[in-house]
């Protein structure tokens, strides 16, 4: 099979609060080092977050990672999708407590408003447990419809969240 795809940028969002959270998602890095035509290009630090929204849950632990991919965004989701299943992600409540959760945060340039997938997703800007992990790993990336990383305010009204030597 020709693999002249050209290599693309893309950021993932990795969450977990299940099942030692710091090594779920250590594992999920891993498993985005081995996608075909994928190489992980950066790992930020790890950070410790209060869960958002109603269900009263673990703290969750977050990461972002940079890859260069010659997969094209719908296929990358899916492969999201796989990992999570095989780690054991089981799709319940939306909000709650979840053993991984890998999010499709960026692709390249693209903008994409399909059924399954939104490109950039949208929690982004106000969710200090993506945007601070990507400040450190991307600070000069320019987001479609947001601007450059570094310039996006944190968000005042969701402050626990604290890095992880
Ligand atoms: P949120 O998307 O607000 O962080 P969540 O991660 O809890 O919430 P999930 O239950 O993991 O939500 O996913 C719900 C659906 O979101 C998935 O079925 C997927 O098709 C869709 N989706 C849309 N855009 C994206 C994206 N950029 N990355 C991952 N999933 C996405
Ligand atoms: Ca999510
Ligand atoms: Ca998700």
């Amino acid at each position: 099979m020709s693999d002249d795809n050209p290599r693309r940028q893309a950021f993932v969002g990795i969450g977990s609060n299940l099942d030692n959270p710091a090594g779920q998602v250590a594992r999920a890095m891993l498993a985005l080092q081995e996608l075909p035509r994928t190489d992980l290009a950066a790992r930020s630090s790890l950070y410790r977050s209060a869960p958002l929204g109603p269900v009263k849950q673990p703290d969750f632990v977050n990461a972002v990672a940079q890859l260069d991919t010659g997969l094209d965004a719908a296929e990358l989701l899916r492969r999201l999708q796989a990992i999570e299943r095989r780690h054991g992600r089981e799709r319940a409540e939306r909000w709650g407590p979840r053993v991984i959760d890998l999010d499709l945060l960026v692709y390249a340039d693209e903008v994409i408003d399909a059924a399954g997938l939104t490109v950039p997703h949208p929690g982004i800007a106000e969710r200090n447990f993506v945007l601070l992990p990507l400040q450190e790993i991307a600070p000069d990336l320019i987001i479609p419809g947001l601007g450059k990383v570094a310039d996006i305010g944190v968000n005042s009204e969701e402050p626990r969240i604290s890095r992880i030597d």
